[in-house]
C-alpha cells in the first residue's frame, strides 16, 4: 500500500531521522532486505519503533537499503512542509 501523497507526521525529530541515516548509510551495504538494522538503531536510541517503521514504509522503506533509496535523496520532499 502506497501513500505517498499522504503526508503523515514524521514520529521522531528531523535530526533523529538523519542520524538514522548516517547510520544506514555506513551499515546498510549488507542489506539483508529486512529493517533490522533500522529497528535496532531506533530501539538502542529509544525511539518508538512501530512508529517510525509504519512512517518508513509509508514512503517507500521497506527494508535498510530501501530507506536509504527511497527517502535520503527524497528528504527534503517529504518534509517539505517544515
Ligand atoms: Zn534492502
Amino acid at each position: 500500500m502506497h501513500s505517498e501523497h499522504e503526508k503523515q507526521p514524521l514520529p521522531i525529530s528531523k535530526k533523529a531521522l538523519i542520524t538514522l541515516f548516517d547510520y544506514l548509510d555506513g551499515e546498510a551495504n549488507s542489506c539483508d532486505c529486512t529493517l533490522t538494522k533500522t529497528t535496532q538503531f531506533l530501539q538502542a536510541k529509544g525511539h518508538p519503533v512501530g512508529q517510525v517503521v509504519s512512517w518508513l514504509e509509508a514512503h517507500g522503506g521497506y527494508c535498510d537499503c530501501e530507506v536509504m533509496l527511497n527517502l535520503m535523496c527524497r528528504f527534503d520532499d517529504i518534509l517539505d512542509r517544515d
